[in-house]
């Protein structure tokens, strides 16, 4: 990473980081610093808020706003926020366990109010910090330490979900692209609603152990070989789109925004 990427934005007495070898959660952080430094945003008026889990550490080396909350419920303290002063950038940090099984429900409304929050999951598949624990986007039949045959629960596609709640700015990209997850960021950070940027990202300690994935490296090279845009993907049949990971801005919409709905209701009185 640029080093004047890590003294502008990093807190550097926090590091060096917690994460594994081969764990692709720095690549999203950088993205989303990237991101920032791209829109020149005012460091003061962004606030980065995170749940539990490998990915939430990130808040607490990013130096702006930040705020590590409790498991499942950073939507809950970033609307809180975003309530209170609408003009904060507000970005979200969490994980796959963390906003789809604890936080499911405060995903899905918050998409539903289309709130100006840019939320960034970084989905490895696993509970990591735990202990590797399946989550709702463990693929059926993947194994963690509380399926230890398999997982036979239907696995949540988030960016389907968050589309189908509410959200107006969706998409996907995996670590081995950090271009495609910076340009995402940027246009979730411009559009003016609730936008959700999904990142599939590898865990090689507990996912990819458990799975038998093989190195970090072989783990990135399957999100190469793996991954499809959207664009290409609409020419497809369905079963050729199979265990297919399809990435790019996969949904837009425009739609009153809540902090926005919710100041003019206040000034008509
Ligand atoms: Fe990354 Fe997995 Fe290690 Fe957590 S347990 S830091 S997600 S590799
Ligand atoms: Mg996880």
């Amino acid at each position: 990473m640029p080093s004047e990427l890590i003294n502008n934005y990093f807190r550097t007495n926090s590091l060096p980081h917690i994460w594994c070898p081969g764990c692709g959660n720095g690549i999203v952080t950088r993205s989303i610093v990237e991101a920032i430094d791209n829109l020149n945003l005012d460091r003061d008026k962004v606030c980065i808020v995170s749940g539990i889990g490998c990915s939430s550490r990130a808040s607490g080396y990013l130096d702006f706003n930040t705020l590590h909350t409790t498991h499942g419920r950073a939507l809950t303290f970033a609307t809180g926020i975003k309530m209170a002063n609408p003009d904060l950038e507000v970005i979200v940090i969490t994980g796959d366990g963390d906003c789809s099984a604890i936080g499911g429900n405060h995903l899905i409304h918050a998409s539903r109010r289309n709130i100006d929050i840019t939320t960034i999951v970084y989905n490895n598949n696993i509970y990591g910090m735990t202990g590797g624990q399946y989550s709702p986007t463990t693929p059926k039949g993947d194994k963690g330490t509380t399926a230890p045959y398999g997982s036979i629960d239907t696995d949540f596609d988030l960016c389907n979900l968050t589309a189908g709640a509410g959200a107006t700015y969706v998409g996907r990209a995996t670590v081995f692209n950090p271009k495609l997850i910076v340009k995402l960021i940027e246009n979730g950070i411009k559009n003016k609603g609730f936008s959700f940027i999904e990142t599939v990202t590898t865990c090689p300690t507990y996912y990819g152990r458990k799975n038998k994935k093989g190195s970090a490296v072989d783990m990135m090279r399957y999100l190469k070989d793996n991954s499809i845009n959207i664009e290409a993907a609409k020419n497809l049949e369905a079963d050729k789109l199979k265990d297919k990971i399809i990435v790019g801005e996969l949904y837009k919409n425009i739609r009153p925004e809540y902090t926005d709905e919710y100041t003019k209701i206040v000034d008509s009185f």
